[in-house]
């Protein structure tokens, strides 16, 4: 059975920004200093800190999130 994901994608804070990405998210989140690899490129260590979650969007990965989550408006259906 397939845990229901609404989007392809997670956030995860690491190394000053927060970060998306398309990985499947380990349960409890990834481990602290992980390296993983985000939606900008990036090859990032995870931060599981509380601050690390006030961080900035990383705008790049905002974009590709953006992108990934993308889906096509149902034509709008007009009043009769
Ligand atoms: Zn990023």
């Amino acid at each position: 059975m397939t845990p229901y994901r609404p989007y392809p994608f997670h956030w995860v804070p690491a190394e000053g920004a927060r970060h998306a990405i398309a990985d499947q998210r380990p349960a409890g989140g990834w481990p602290e200093g992980e390296t993983i690899t985000v939606l900008c490129g990036s090859e990032v260590a995870a931060d599981n800190s509380e601050l690390a979650w006030l961080w900035d969007t990383c705008p790049d990965c905002n974009a590709g999130r953006t992108c990934l989550a993308e889906v096509p408006m149902p034509p709008a259906v007009s009043a009769r």
